[in-house]
């Protein structure tokens, strides 16, 4: 492909909130690719804005695991950049300033409107049949009514009649009515920028030419078109990426299919794999073959190519390409790769607590420690489901453990035990049939070390996977 004339520019702008996703991670990837073809520059962005859910340990996790898929970047966080901070909540004033110029311009109005109001309003709107939205009650306000000093968030003003179209490089022309847009919040109360705003201000000031990114955000790009223009600025190129699904064609999501990226690290997918899975996901290198690597994509991978079908994320195509890939592994990589990743000193420092009083011989640290290193665990002649019990109601608890877990953000012991009995609780069942049943499913073994100790090295992912390895022959 020959290389386009213009300053190519991208961006990855995850938000901080949870663990690496795999979905970050395709994305990522036809950043890259597009970007190295191209002579580019990959700028990673945070987009930290939410205060109350982002955390600094899922930036570095997010870092991570990109490096560890070899998806680096040029500018960023760590690295620096000559565009000021790349985090987001190191840019506040930018954002004020912005909305300030919006303010000025009569392109953006203060809204004074409490969260009682607006809850009746869309109460109303709801009881009509109507689609909710703000009513834009502050829109008009003249400045002499406005309160002195209540609480106030910026909303855009947007355009009443007409339409909004842009360009999606997949798509084609899509096109949506302004009345059908809201007036969208774009500094929240606290001061700190909406994703809109942010996004669109730092993708203009970064000069992003494209956008690379999730399918999901599609329905935001109006909003974000039209802010370009009340700002006068030449919005970047869009492309949105189909999703990712699961087997059953639903969104992926943790509910069914493990999707954090730190799981297949720890598994031992190795990132050829990975990236030559995600690859297929959405781009073909040929009709016949299905192996290949980053830098032999950058060769012959065409943008507009990209396949609009829904990719399934299948775990045993992963396998099977992860197999192809391991056996190309030489001994000195298996052997550093062994000892680095699955008895690496941190891994068996943590295992000594709990394994140490459990053991007569060395020979016994494979038995006695089998679950620590392995997947998908074999239950037969397993009795798990309480005798008390129906199996139904027994797995209904289990399902909800697994959303118990998924929010437990400090993931070590202490927290856990107060969670579980919390959990216990709220089902009314009794400490042996929760707690014993709980250990076969996640250990397969009655004598295994102390409960939350060993969900905590196990990790969230490899329990919420075995929970739900558990769960799926009922
Ligand atoms: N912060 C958004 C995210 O978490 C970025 C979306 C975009 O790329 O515009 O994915």
């Amino acid at each position: 492909m020959t290389a386009l004339t213009q300053n190519i520019r991208l961006r990855i702008a995850p938000s901080p909130t949870g663990d690496p996703h795999v979905g970050l991670a395709y994305v990522t990837l036809f950043n890259y690719v597009f970007c190295k073809q191209n002579n580019g520059k990959l700028v990673l962005r945070i987009e930290d804005t939410d205060r109350e859910r982002s955390k600094p340990s899922s930036e570095a996790n997010i870092m991570s695991s990109l490096k560890w898929l070899g998806l680096n970047w040029d500018e960023g966080p760590d690295v620096g950049g000559p565009y000021g901070p790349y985090r987001q909540s190191e840019r506040q004033a930018i954002y004020q300033q912005h909305v300030q110029q919006l303010l000025d311009a009569g392109k953006a109005y203060r809204c004074f409107c409490s969260s009682a109001r607006l809850d009746t309003v869309r109460t109303e709107q709801r009881a009509k049949g109507l689609t909710t939205g703000y009513d834009r009650h502050c829109r008009e306000l003249p400045a002499a009514s406005a309160p002195a000093s209540a609480p106030f968030v910026v909303r855009m003003k947007v355009p009443l009649e007409g339409r909004t179209d842009f360009v999606d490089t997949l798509r084609g022309v899509i096109s949506i009515d302004n009345h059908q847009v809201d007036d969208q919040v774009l500094l929240k109360a606290d001061g700190f920028p909406t994703y809109h705003l942010a996004n669109v201000v730092d993708d203009h000031l970064m000069e992003i030419s494209h956008v690379i990114r999730a399918e999901e955000w599609i329905s935001s790009t109006p909003k974000h078109v039209l802010l370009y223009a009340a700002f006068g600025w030449k919005a970047p190129v869009f492309l949105h990426m189909p999703l990712l699904r699961n087997p059953d064609k639903s969104k992926i999501s943790k509910r069914k299919n493990p999707v954090s990226l730190t799981y297949y690290q720890r598994k031992g997918i190795l990132p050829a794999a990975m990236l030559n899975f995600l690859a297929l996901m959405g781009w073909s290198y040929s009709e016949t073959q299905e192996i290949f690597t980053v830098a032999e994509m950058q060769e012959k991978f065409i943008l507009e190519k990209i396949h609009l079908g829904s990719p399934i994320f299948d775990l045993q195509k992963l396998l099977w390409l992860n197999q192809h890939y391991l056996q190309l592994v030489g001994e000195d990589e298996f052997v550093t790769t062994l000892r680095q990743q699955v008895f690496s000193d941190s891994y068996l420092r943590k295992l000594y607590p709990l394994l140490r009083t459990r053991m007569d011989c060395w020979e016994s640290f494979v038995e006695k420690a089998d679950f620590f290193f392995t997947g998908a665990l074999q239950y037969q002649g397993l009795a798990i489901c309480p005798t008390s019990m129906p199996q139904a109601d027994f797995s209904k608890g289990m399902e909800s453990l697994l959303l118990v877990l998924d929010e437990v953000y400090e993931w070590n012991s202490a927290t856990l035990e107060a969670v579980l009995n919390q959990h216990r609780e709220s089902l009314q069942w009794k400490p042996k049939d929760y707690f014993m049943p709980l250990r076969l499913i996640v250990t397969g073994r009655k004598d295994s070390p102390p409960l939350t100790e060993t969900l905590e090295v196990l990790g969230r992912e490899m329990v919420r996977f075995r929970i739900r390895d558990y769960l799926k022959n009922f």
